[in-house]
């Protein structure tokens, strides 16, 4: 999660911290006093709406002692990402050799407890081991950050002050709670434990399964399984289904169906030419899948994809994510890997893709922000575009659109 919290500035703050730049070098390297006071202020605001929520002081003077902005937070905070990562980069980066055989014996080891949890939440074990394994690789990987100062920075200063407010009011409830540790540590926008939630989503979904009176998601592998079961329980997942299969399209298929949004049966997918790989004949049936191309009509396979699917996107709203997931549960049930390997095409950087959004405005196409992010209208603005040129309307950022987007902008 919180693949989403990244950008822009609060313009007040750079400039006040632009200001402190140029009175002395030296302040810039801690919290200068007037800096300083601002935050106790504010600080303050939280401490009395935490009150208000039946939060002790007690607890509050703990967490709170000697808390100051952490300077790492913000600059992460502000990072524009210049690179994005392409369908097989994300794929090999998160379902690797180790990563398979690791769940696998884990998916062993913890067969009694993940049964347990899969009867109960109707989730079945080795998608439970895959989300764990992609979110913090199997508990390895789960954040240095001081919880409480991390998100107390985001909350004071940032893009999205208010929703790290709420966050950070959750987690202080968590702690006043007994379910989190005062000094609990986690990722600098505030994910946590083996399957990094975020506070609200620990508070609204997190299972004390063990019945120790602690929802744990640091040290109880039995409340870890059971809050990501119950997660997607709530999401709308499907008992015992899969997510999807990897497909082949016929000859001359016409892209702009590859839509989340469209909805069809098997058997009308069928109709269509779709084919299982291998050649095998897609089975005849009423379930309703979308296909999608995760990297594009070049760069990776298509994908014939179910409810499952969109239960993980709830999970977290990116494509890439969610074939991952799926696609490591699939291997550690002895699936093969995607048969269509395509081309490694890289991801358009910021700034081509920035460029890419202007030239599609020039053209009347798209009418969104241009933000360099590639999400429903620019990819629909993609698709129409590439519809009305006679490209294949797969609705993908490729440098391919782009170079031909600039070659039609210099003809005129
Ligand atoms: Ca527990």
């Amino acid at each position: 999660m919180g693949n989403h919290l990244r950008n822009n500035r609060n313009d007040k703050k750079f400039f006040l911290s632009f200001l402190l730049v140029l009175i002395s070098p030296l302040l810039f390297a801690g919290q200068s006093p007037a800096e300083s006071q601002i935050f106790e202020k504010w600080l303050e605001g939280v401490r009395l709406e935490a009150l208000a929520r039946g939060i002790q002081s007690g607890t509050l003077n703990d967490v709170f002692a000697g808390i100051e902005p952490l300077n790492e937070v913000t600059e992460l905070d502000r990072q524009q990402p210049e690179f994005r990562q392409a369908f097989w980069e994300y794929l090999n980066a998160r379902v690797t050799p180790a990563r398979i055989e690791q769940g696998r014996a884990y998916l062993k080891e913890y067969r009694k407890i993940l049964n347990k949890v899969s009867k109960t939440y109707g989730v079945q074990p080795h998608f439970l081991v895959a989300l764990w394994g992609i979110e913090s690789d199997y508990g390895a990987i789960k954040g240095s950050y001081p919880l409480v100062a991390a998100l107390a920075t985001l909350a004071f200063e940032g893009r999205r002050t208010a929703f790290f407010r709420r966050q950070l009011l959750d987690l202080l409830q968590l702690i006043d709670e007994g379910h989190i540790r005062n000094d609990a540590t986690g990722s600098w926008a505030g994910a946590m434990g083996h399957t990094q939630f975020m506070p609200e989503t620990y508070r609204k979904h997190a299972i004390d399964f063990d019945k120790d009176g602690r929802k744990d998601l640091w040290y109880s592998l039995a409340d870890v399984f059971a809050s990501s079961a119950n997660y997607l329980a709530l999401s709308g997942w499907e008992k015992g289904k899969g997510w999807g299969r990897e497909v082949l399209l016929p000859e001359g298929f016409d892209y702009a169906l590859c839509d989340l949004r469209i909805k069809k049966t098997l058997s009308e997918w069928r109709k269509l030419g779709v084919q299982k790989v291998g050649n095998g004949r897609l089975p005849q049936g009423k379930t309703e899948a979308s296909l999608v191309l995760p990297g594009g009509a070049d760069g990776g396979p298509a994908l014939l994809v179910y409810q499952n699917f969109h239960v993980l996107l709830e999970w977290n709203r990116s494509i890439l994510y969610a074939v991952s997931v799926g696609h490591l549960a699939d291997r550690l049930t002895g699936a093969p890997a995607f048969r269509q390997p395509g081309k490694n095409i890289a991801a358009l950087t910021l700034a081509e893709s920035m460029e890419l959004q202007r030239l599609l405005a020039c053209w009347g196409y798209y009418k969104g922000e241009v933000d360099g992010i590639a999400g429903t209208k620019t990819r629909e603005a993609i698709r129409i575009f590439q519809q009305e040129n006679l490209l294949p309307a797969d609705g993908y950022p490729s440098l391919r659109t782009l170079e031909y987007l600039r070659v039609k902008t210099n003809q005129i």
